[in-house]
């Protein structure tokens, strides 16, 4: 069956299957809701009005068994930042999309009554039902209730309470094989989909298949492409430690923001270490390795249980970790956790909630340090919507105006992760010119300025930054367009089979002859496509740039400041 396009209604309650318009067809994942949102979406409108439509694509290689394919991109114009917005994440979902011939799916308008559904999306299309009895419920409780009701076969997509009450925090989550959850976290793409009134997507691609043009060249380029991802040093290192493996190298490098980033390192840091987890987990006889989607061969999805043995938290990420333990000065593991797993519950980004409880923790709302004081938040004010919850729920921007604090880690109101860029440069080009605010999976150049992946450009000097974060964020964006994890860059930066590979399994899916300039082509059409986009709602060289308080409080250990003139900063732009 060809792929098409599945398009609900909300405002009049109506679906359609359509054929894919030619201007589409060679596009996926992020390159596919960029494309659309940029062709539908007014760039003035308001994100959570009825212009704004919610669009989930997989990649052009989800659905296969090439290693690594299942992300599914969600885009829109997020109600964070007002720019154009593409987040990806794991799960069953962009697998079983593809096998139901869904090459997007768009939701737009707003419902006419105060109703609440759920999509129903099989190969024949979609059905829309009204649904009560999980209105107001988390996601844990959605997955489960769902698991019974749907016999546990379809992929869900959901949101919890913080999606409903369209905070700009709200996350949008995916199940898992196991029934964890992944999310689709930056952005408040939860928002918009609370917005449109759907409080999940169950998705039931009955017997399809995704169609491989050259079944044998296929299985043989994915041969190579699986090998080059195993044999990569940091892969393993991801497999054995999980991402957090990087709270230790991050902090020795001095660029692990603490204390709402007035330090760059923790002293706490090896208490909530990769090192500590993973010494944790197997104690207490969680999973070291977990692929959040099948075919996954990195495996750094951990499951982290409780002192009893007892599920605590899955999917428990580096930049989580730091958000709340380095960010927030909470030195217990399990603290975070728990933290982790009420986030994942009522469905917020833990980076821009975390962040935006170190910055109500400098504004004395909480002191520094207070993790049972933070789950006592998320439970009862975020997740029950309460005036403080809704301050902090909406972001650290949010609580930065609501309490006056003038060092508010935000580039387009969106919260900068886990790399101080004063001491780590190159990740704070990325902050700056990023068309959808600070976001280090938009070009991670931590793999060149502190992992030596793909050369090496010293962190602490501004040489070579602006071009090492134009080539990631280029490449960056055909790899979101492939349904391919992030954490395939490494391989694909170092070992000179990977690449060629991935370039030979699209060519295989679809009997076209790609070369490595049209990969770098895409790229850049993806990236000017969102910036036209931006530009079209508002914004500016002037939005590109990082808060005062990096040009003019220098970052211990290595006291350096964020250096970089506007001018030089937008030079990004040139290609
Ligand atoms: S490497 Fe990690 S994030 Fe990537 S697909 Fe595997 S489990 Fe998911």
């Amino acid at each position: 069956m060809a792929d098409r396009i599945f398009r609900v209604n909300m405002t009049d309650l109506t679906t359609s299957v359509e054929d894919v318009p030619e201007a589409w067809a060679g596009h996926g994942g992020r390159g596919l809701t960029s494309t659309i949102v940029a062709a539908e979406v007014i760039p003035t409108c308001h994100p959570l009005g009825a212009n704004n439509k919610i669009v989930f694509a997989p990649g052009l290689l989800s659905g296969t068994v090439a290693a690594n394919s299942g992300r599914l991109s969600i885009g829109a114009k997020s109600p964070l930042t007002g720019t154009i917005k593409e987040a990806n994440a794991g799960g069953t979902a962009a697998a079983l999309l593809a096998r139901a011939g869904c090459k997007a799916l768009i939701i737009e308008g707003l419902p006419k009554e105060d109703k609440w559904y759920s999509l129903a999306l099989t190969p024949e299309g979609v059905t829309i039902n009204e649904e009560t009895e999980l209105i107001g419920k988390g996601n844990f409780a959605v997955v489960e209730a769902l698991s019974q009701r749907l016999d546990g076969k379809p992929g869900l997509i959901t949101i919890g309470q913080a999606g409903e009450m369209k905070m700009s925090s709200a996350n949008v989550s995916i199940k898992d094989p196991d029934g964890n959850l992944r999310s689709s976290g930056r952005g408040g793409l939860g928002a918009v989909m609370g917005s449109k009134k759907v409080k999940f997507i169950s998705i039931d691609p009955k017997d399809g298949k995704v169609a491989i043009a050259k079944p044998e060249e296929f299985k043989a380029a994915n041969r190579v492409f699986a090998k080059a991802l195993v044999d990569h040093p940091v892969s393993q290192a991801l497999g054995q430690y999980g991402t957090n493996v990087l709270v230790n190298i991050i902090n020795e490098s001095g660029g692990l923001p603490t204390r709402n980033f007035t330090q760059g390192q923790f002293a706490g840091h090896d208490s909530i270490s990769g090192e500590t987890m993973h010494d944790t987990i197997e104690q207490r006889g969680g999973k070291v390795k977990h692929n959040c989607h099948p075919g996954c061969v990195i495996q750094c999805s951990q499951v982290y249980n409780d002192l009893g043995g007892k599920k605590m938290t899955s999917g428990f990420e580096y930049e989580s970790i730091w958000a709340m333990g380095a960010d927030c000065c909470v030195d217990d593991l399990d603290k975070i956790a728990e933290a982790d797993r009420i986030m994942d519950d009522i469905g917020v980004d833990t980076i821009e909630t975390s962040v935006a409880m170190g910055v109500a923790m400098e504004a004395g709302v909480l002191p520094f340090g207070d993790g049972a004081g933070v789950c006592r938040i998320l439970r009862e004010e975020i997740g029950k919507g309460t005036g403080l919850g809704r301050i902090i729920g909406n972001g650290a921007g949010s609580v930065g105006r609501a309490f006056g604090v003038t060092r508010v880690p935000v580039v387009k109101n969106q919260a900068i992760p886990a790399y101080d860029p004063r001491a780590i440069k190159g990740i704070g080009i990325t902050y700056a010119t990023s068309t959808q605010g600070a976001d280090h999976t938009m070009g991670y150049t931590i793999a060149t300025n502190i992992l030596n992946v793909g050369g090496k450009v010293d962190p602490l000097t501004k040489e070579g930054q602006v071009e090492l974060s134009r080539n990631l964020q280029i490449a960056t964006a055909a790899i979101d367009s492939t349904g391919m994890c992030l954490f395939i860059a490494f391989a694909a930066l170092d070992d000179e089979k990977c690449l060629p590979a991935l370039i030979d399994l699209l060519n295989a899916r679809f009997d076209i002859s790609l070369t490595g300039d049209d990969v770098v082509s895409l790229g850049k059409y993806i990236l000017k496509t969102e910036k036209a986009f931006n530009t079209a709602a508002g914004f500016t060289a002037v939005d590109d740039r990082l808060p005062e308080f990096f040009y003019n409080e220098a970052l211990p250990p290595h006291n350096v400041v964020f250096d970089f003139s506007g001018a030089e900063i937008d030079t990004f732009w040139d290609f």
